[in-house]
């Protein structure tokens, strides 16, 4: 399996090296030449499997000759094994028509833990051996950084520097970044938002001097491998639910585009999906662009679900190049002209091509809140993100097909929002008991190239 960037110049590059990359060369994303097909019978014969061998069956024809199924086998054994259900995810049943399928039984308590567990040790195998030091920057509203860090703290080889935006992530969020200790992790407050986080991560990438000193890679959603392990959980769910017989119909929160992304290739690998909806809250340019066309950025107002306070939506660019019929230079021309203006058309085609799998929905503030409410008289707590999924899963029209809404995050890593709505503050679990008695670590930094590359510049070691 060879991989291509979505803006056509960068060199192809096989498994191992798109994972440590994250960004391509050109400033695109990488995106599999062309998606492995699963048939009925290949879909039929994961039922009853469990989530390791089945992210193996999925994530086999990625890897290409990089991993063999046996390394690849140990290493999804040693990542789900660290999740505290025995379903890793599993599905929970609302009504007639309505699941949730919980992803956040991992140990930051969100879905990235889901990727990013494995992306840690992808990592390590991949440097083990060689002489590269990797330095990873990222961006995060919070669920990112915590799950990065737990997934590479300690590791030999790797350093990370996490950006978060001050301020604008929870309590539980942060603490689950600065209390860890481990030498190698470097936590960084911007005064700014999420989106000048991203975009002062994508600079860094960009800087030849810059990314020439230091071997950078990516932890957010930008990086392929992560989206890779994220298609598991659509096939997992799926199955259970009736597929290849039946069609099933997802629900996604929406942020960077990442996870409804993933749905999206698993749809383009055969999997039978009805639909998908991307649910966006008030910070709505992905339900403007995928409803008429229009993704133009505004400015961020911050929400009960900062995971999805965004304008700009890196993963976006995937699908624009992939239902766009895969043009690199035409859209790396497009991007261009975003990125100079802040707003841009969709083709027709490429509104077209998106429109088969995916539709969307914008959810405001009170609308979350009552469906909060309307899961809690079903026995079931969620959070803010996943309310904003469900109250769309509940609007959208999908004909028969079950609908799943992906619960994204642990309520508890939300109480306030939570109790807010529902009168019910959630407790976090046992494993994460003593986060608020821990002692925390950062440095708070202005969102200004210079002053964070030259903090990360004293820190990092040069490639
Ligand atoms: C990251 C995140 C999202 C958004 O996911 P994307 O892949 O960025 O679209 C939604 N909910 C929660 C809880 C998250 O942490």
């Amino acid at each position: 399996m060879r991989y291509l960037s979505t803006r056509g110049t960068a060199p192809t590059l096989g498994f191992r090296d798109v994972t440590l990359a994250g960004l391509a060369s050109d400033g695109g994303l990488y995106i599999p030449e062309a998606w492995p097909q699963f048939g009925a019978d290949e879909i039929a014969a994961m039922a009853g499997l469990s989530y390791a061998e089945t992210a193996v069956r999925v994530m086999l024809p990625f890897v290409g000759d990089d991993l063999s199924e046996d390394e690849l086998r140990d290493l999804c054994t040693q990542a789900y094994g660290r999740f505290a259900h025995a379903a890793v995810t599993p599905l929970v049943q609302l009504d007639q028509r309505h699941w949730l399928l919980e992803l956040f039984h991992g140990p930051t308590l969100a879905f990235k833990d889901v990727a990013l567990q494995l992306l840690g040790l992808l990592f390590e195998k991949f440097l083990t051996g060689s002489s590269t030091h990797l330095t990873i920057v990222g961006a995060t509203s919070g669920d990112t950084g915590s799950a990065a860090i737990d997934a590479v703290a300690g590791r030999h080889g790797v350093d990370i520097f996490m950006l978060h935006p001050q301020g604008r992530v929870s309590d539980v969020q942060r603490r689950q970044m600065t209390t860890v200790l481990a030498p190698n992790v470097h936590n960084i407050a911007i005064d700014g938002s999420f989106d000048d986080a991203q975009a002062l991560v994508k600079a860094m990438f960009n800087d030849p001097g810059f990314s020439g000193r230091f071997a950078l890679s990516a932890v957010n959603s930008i990086n392929w491998a992560r989206l890779m392990a994220q298609i598991v959980y659509y096939f997992y769910a799926a199955v259970r639910l009736g597929a290849p017989d039946r069609k099933i119909a997802f629900a996604v929160p929406t942020g960077n585009f990442g996870d409804v992304f993933a749905g999206y290739a698993a749809a383009r690998m055969g999997l039978p999906i009805e639909r998908l909806v991307v649910a966006t809250n008030v910070n709505d340019i992905l339900h403007r662009a995928l409803s008429s066309g229009d993704y133009s950025a505004g400015t961020v107002t911050p929400t009960a679900a900062p995971s999805m306070d965004i304008q700009v939506s890196s993963n976006f660019e995937r699908l624009l190049f992939d239902a766009g019929g895969r043009e690199g230079q035409a859209l790396a021309e497009q991007m261009r002209g975003f990125e100079s203006t802040r707003a841009m058309r969709l083709t027709n085609i490429q509104q077209t091509e998106a429109a088969r799998w995916l539709v969307s929905d914008r959810v405001d503030a009170g609308e979350m809140a009552q469906t909060m409410r309307w899961a809690a008289e079903s026995g079931q707590i969620v959070d803010p993100h996943t309310a904003i999924g469900l109250a769309a899963a509940r609007r959208a029209e999908t004909g028969v097909a079950p609908i799943v809404t992906l619960a994204t995050a642990h309520p508890a890593k939300f109480p306030d929002a939570v109790e807010r709505s529902t009168g019910i503050r959630p407790g976090l679990p046992g494993r994460v008991g003593d986060l608020f008695e821990r002692e925390e670590r950062y440095d708070a930094l202005p969102a200004d190239f210079d002053a964070i590359t030259a903090y990360i510049a004293e820190r990092a070691q040069p490639r």
